[in-house]
């Protein structure tokens, strides 16, 4: 098929308006009928084939530039006729899929985003086919229960309060112990939505922020502004968060970092003093645990302490790395992660559920009744319903492929997944030091690398330690050249950030290629490959 398939089937379409639509074959299609489930058998193998052939494939992404395939998607017309599912499962599988980026290639070591265990498809299917809605217990029922039950047990995870407090509140409709989101963005909003309400409360007349605005509950107590206060490896979710919760991202206070890319304390503390003498409320303090460049791990105890003994909110964005917790081996890297008011962990990132699950959980189970909304048709006052504290409305009951891993893959399960991720950054750190042709910028703490290559001309400089600004930038154009080769042939995948290093002065930043081995498929020998791989296209680049 031509570039432009869909573009002129869609066209084609469009013109035609000679068929009559048959009203009882559209009636139809929502129908359990045996004609519909011959059909539906026949499209299901197109489709299992679809995928197999996606998910075998060697490349890590299709060769062809973003400009050649956005050709393909520039006619806004809606086709008039209905077009036949296997027809339009063509047009996808040549136009769409053939250009879909392969992330569960054990090569495509770029992104936080992975392969997923075989059982995911499956579930996949009977989630969407029962189409429950979590926004109320009208249109969910059993699953409200069931997603209270799989975030009690995440939160027992996290802050293992006595049996007796999970007893009382897993399904007491007063506790949230977390909530369910489409993922981590939204996790932390919800968190510091939540935070910001509890620190701007009801007093006398006042009737709170959530009812007043920020800009009264300001006046009304007092306050010069609001911040948040943070460490500059925050996620850009959290200028989201401070933009939409009003405050503003000028106040999203970002405190420096050492050259381990940790929160530099003493900054942290004399921020909070200097916020506190302009009569400035600190709505939130954030930690990071697995920095999205990275993946360091902020000093989480000492910054609740810190935060504790301030009185101020303590929230910990472990989207990436909170799945440490499941690791007897690594999880004190996350020593301290008991004490944060509340903790965002992804599900979509290192517990291997689909696209589009997030989670964020509470130490205080009342702390979510500062941001309830009830309306009479919906969701009611003191009912059941999830939608009365979360940000989303309707949503899907993603908490079935959580609850699924949890018990398909188990506790120990997780550990192996998480173990395995961690000690192949180690071996890739190891061979990256082991390389002369690469400088490892920082040794991971997580399951993310951050490296670059050395062009032979510097290898001396970097040996002794000694590279002058100037020649960073050489180095840093260098690897920006790599990293954009690599990802354009398509066979291999990583990423590229700025991160800073320690070895050459405080404060400085460079280019690095990002590794991030979450795949558990990803081998040894692959990530030999990898950068076997970017020492062949230095040479490529040279000759040019
Ligand atoms: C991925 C990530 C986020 C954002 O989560 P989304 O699921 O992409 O919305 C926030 N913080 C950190 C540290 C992350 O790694």
């Amino acid at each position: 098929m031509g570039l432009s398939a869909i573009n002129e089937c869609i066209n084609n379409n469009y013109h035609d308006t000679s068929n009559e639509v048959n009203e009882q074959h559209i009636i139809d299609m929502f129908r359990i009928s045996k004609e519909n489930q011959e059909f539906e058998e026949e499209a299901e193998n197109v489709i299992n084939k679809i995928i197999k052939d996606f998910l075998l494939s060697e490349n890590a992404n299709s060769s062809a530039e973003l400009k050649e395939v956005i050709n393909n998607f520039e006619c806004s017309r809606i086709p008039n006729n209905p077009i036949n599912l296997l027809d339009y499962l063509k047009l996808l599988n040549d136009n769409v899929i053939a250009h879909a980026t392969h992330v569960s290639s054990p090569r495509f070591i770029g992104h936080m985003t992975s392969s997923l265990p075989y059982f995911m498809k499956i579930m996949g299917k009977l989630l969407v086919s029962l189409n429950q809605n979590l926004v109320k217990a009208e249109t969910s029922k059993v699953f409200t229960p069931y997603e209270r039950q799989s975030l009690a047990m995440m939160h027992r995870l996290i802050y293992n309060f006595p049996e007796e407090f999970y007893d009382k509140h897993i399904q007491d409709n007063n506790s949230t112990l977390g909530i369910i989101t489409s993922g981590g963005t939204i996790a932390n909003l919800t968190a510091l939505w939540c935070a910001r309400n509890a620190c701007l409360p009801p007093e006398g007349d006042f009737k709170g922020v959530e009812k007043e605005g920020l800009y009264n509950a300001l006046l009304h107590y007092n306050y010069t502004g609001a911040v948040i206060i943070g460490p500059e490896t925050m996620h850009y979710s959290f200028d989201k968060a401070a933009d939409m919760l009003g405050i503003g991202e000028k106040n999203l206070i970002r405190v420096h970092v050492d050259n381990n890319n940790h929160i530099d304390l003493a900054e942290l503390e004399s921020t909070i003093l200097k916020c506190k003498a302009q009569k400035k409320l600190i709505i939130a303090i954030v930690g990071v645990a697995g920095a999205t460049d990275s993946g360091s791990i902020d000093p989480i105890n000492d910054m609740a302490d810190v935060a504790n003994s301030a009185g101020i909110h303590f929230h910990v964005d472990a989207a990436w790395g909170g799945a440490l917790i499941f690791s007897e081996k690594y999880k004190y890297k996350l020593a301290g992660l008991e004490k944060a008011d509340s903790v965002t962990i992804d599900g979509h990132k290192q517990l291997y559920l689909p696209m589009g699950i997030g989670m964020v959980f509470f130490k205080n189970n009342l702390l979510a009744g500062n941001i309830e909304k009830n309306a009479q048709y919906i969701i009611r006052a003191g009912s059941f319903d999830l939608g009365r504290r979360s940000v989303e409305g309707s949503r899907s009951g993603t908490s079935l492929y959580l609850h699924t891993a949890l018990h398909v893959l188990g506790l120990k399960g997780y550990e192996v997944l998480i173990n395995e991720g961690i000690t192949k950054a180690y071996y890739m750190a190891d061979s990256i030091r082991s390389r002369p042709e690469f400088e490892l910028l920082s040794y991971p703490e997580t399951n993310i690398l951050v490296y670059r290559f050395i062009p032979e001309e510097f290898r001396m400089q970097v040996k002794a330690g000694q590279v002058s600004r100037s020649e960073n930038n050489i180095i840093d154009k260098y690897n920006e050249t790599l990293q954009r080769t690599q990802r354009k042939v398509g066979k291999f995948f990583n990423s590229r950030t700025k991160v800073k290093t320690s070895l050459y002065g405080r404060g400085v930043q460079v280019v690095a290629i990002r590794s991030v081995i979450a795949n558990p498929l990803t081998m040894k020998a692959d990530i030999d490959a990898v950068l076997e791989d970017i020492i062949r296209i230095s040479k490529v680049i040279v000759k040019d």
